[in-house]
């Protein structure tokens, strides 16, 4: 079957050839909204009239085109999904546990727009764009071929689609997907709710930080501030916190933190507090509250560029009202995954917070997200969670 070729400008060129794989709508030769394409449609890609690929294109979004192929003979069928999800895993192995992990990773593996969390038999996959849409019984079939005893859940939603124009989808593509799953990690267990859970209900990128950071637990009063279904709080006191306070803006989040706690027998040593960070951390600090280990994981406060302004000051007002909750000696985590809010705001952020509280703070770690969620070397937007660990002295 032949594709409709669309012409990308010489422009693109050098972002391309470096394997970007994003083309901007003002890189096409002829306006999208002029050729006649639908929303999330495969395409033949030429550059300065030779053959360049193959993608798909939505003419109503600013990227109107992700490369799926650098192959302008590539067929993008079962197959070809199938291929790529193999690549994926294989790139994994060793690397993380393959019954608990992120298998798929958007840009990253080579099929842009595309989330797949695996949790041993359920597999919980996102779509952020209108070519993944189209591409659905295609992903499906692959996917199924694949993980013949898995059940798959579409978790299609998120700020994403709306760039792209497309509807929120919450959808059972095969098999029977449990209103609760248990996920588990380095020997603990956790439980979410695939169906109104979080983004895939949750957050692997952390897994390795977990381990990390609870290392440092032990002893020490921890605080887990966005601690959604308890990640970092349950690892902590799993791992010997004297006592663990965990801040979500999230009820239902915290309800399942305490199931968590229980399931990991740490009940007794881990409290929630229900509230806003900002105003939470004010009024810990002004009951005089200090802790050994404090813990910051936003949500992404930059989203689009315009919230720039606005983000960075939310990030260095988080950064300041958590430092001064260190006690001497004591340990912060700062997170963004933000990929508009990149390392060095962080490291800024962390300075600006430390001389405003005349307090001493030094960078012992720099952590980032685990093996499972890869970094596309040409494409700086695929390396979106980074954090520091700080040493905090009086
Ligand atoms: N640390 C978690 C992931 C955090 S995701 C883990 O390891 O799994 C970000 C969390 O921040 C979500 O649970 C969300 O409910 C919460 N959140 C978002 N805005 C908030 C706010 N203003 N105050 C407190 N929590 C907030």
């Amino acid at each position: 079957m032949s594709l409709p070729t669309v012409d990308i400008k010489r422009g693109a060129e050098r972002r391309l050839r470096k394997g970007h794989l994003w083309v901007y709508a003002n890189e096409l030769a002829v306006a999208p909204a002029k050729l006649e394409v639908e929303p999330g449609q495969l395409v033949a890609l030429s550059l300065n009239k030779r053959a360049f690929g193959v993608g798909y294109i939505n003419p109503g979004s600013l990227i109107a085109v992700r490369v799926l192929d650098r192959d302008p003979n590539a067929q993008i069928d079962e197959g070809w999904f199938i291929r790529r999800i193999e690549q994926a895993a294989a790139l994994r192995e060793g690397l993380v546990d393959p019954s608990y992990m992120r298998l798929l990773h958007g840009e990253a593996d080579g099929i842009p727009g595309l989330v797949v969390d695996r949790f041993d038999q359920l597999l919980v996959a996102q779509s952020g764009t209108a070519g993944v849409d189209r591409c659905r019984p295609m992903i499906e079939a692959a996917l199924k071929s694949l993980y013949p005893q898995s059940a798959l859940l579409w978790r299609n939603q998120g700020p994403a689609r709306a760039l792209e124009g497309v509807d929120e989808q919450i959808e059972v593509a095969f098999g029977e997907v449990p209103e609760r799953c248990a996920v588990s990690e380095h020997g603990r267990r956790f439980w979410f709710r695939p169906f109104v859970g979080q983004k895939t209900g949750w957050y692997y990128d952390q897994r390795e930080n977990r381990q990390r950071i609870a290392a440092l637990a032990s002893g020490r009063r921890v605080l887990d501030v966005c601690s959604y279904l308890g990640g970092f709080a349950v690892s902590c006191a799993a791992a010997g916190a004297q006592s663990v306070l965990a801040v979500d803006g999230s009820a239902e989040a915290l309800s399942a933190l305490a199931e968590n706690a229980a399931e990991n027998g740490v009940s007794e040593r881990i409290e929630t507090l229900h509230g806003d960070a900002f105003s939470t951390l004010v009024g810990l600090f002004e009951q005089g509250q200090r802790f050994g280990l404090v813990i910051i994981d936003p949500p992404a406060f930059i989203k689009r560029r315009k919230d720039a302004d606005q983000g960075v000051q939310a990030y260095r007002r988080l950064a300041s009202l958590a430092l001064r909750l260190v006690e001497p000696g004591g340990f912060l985590a700062s997170f963004s995954c933000s990929h508009l809010f990149p390392r060095d705001g962080l490291v800024e952020a962390l300075a600006r917070a430390a001389m405003a509280g005349h307090r001493r703070a030094t960078i012992v770690a720099e952590l980032h997200a685990g093996s499972d969620h890869p970094v596309h070397p040409a494409m700086p937007e695929t390396e979106y969670l980074k954090g520091l660990l700080a040493r905090v002295e009086a």
